[in-house]
């Protein structure tokens, strides 16, 4: 089964020879990895900013 890398978008095997995958590299796993933690702490802060609206309104 071939996939495509969501990363780079190149065709790679996604299989259990690939322990990349479904990336096509380690390179673009850890940039997804990468872009990933930083997007999450992204949201983290804006969610601390919602409860603390939500906080209010209620009260
Ligand atoms: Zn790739």
């Amino acid at each position: 089964m071939y996939v495509k890398c969501p990363e780079c978008g190149e065709k790679t095997e996604y299989s259990e020879n690939n322990e990349y995958r479904p990336f096509c590299s380690s390179r673009c796993q850890l940039l997804d990895l990468g872009a990933w933690a930083s997007e999450s702490h992204k949201i983290a802060g804006e969610e601390l900013v919602d409860i603390d609206e939500d906080f209010e309104t209620k009260h």
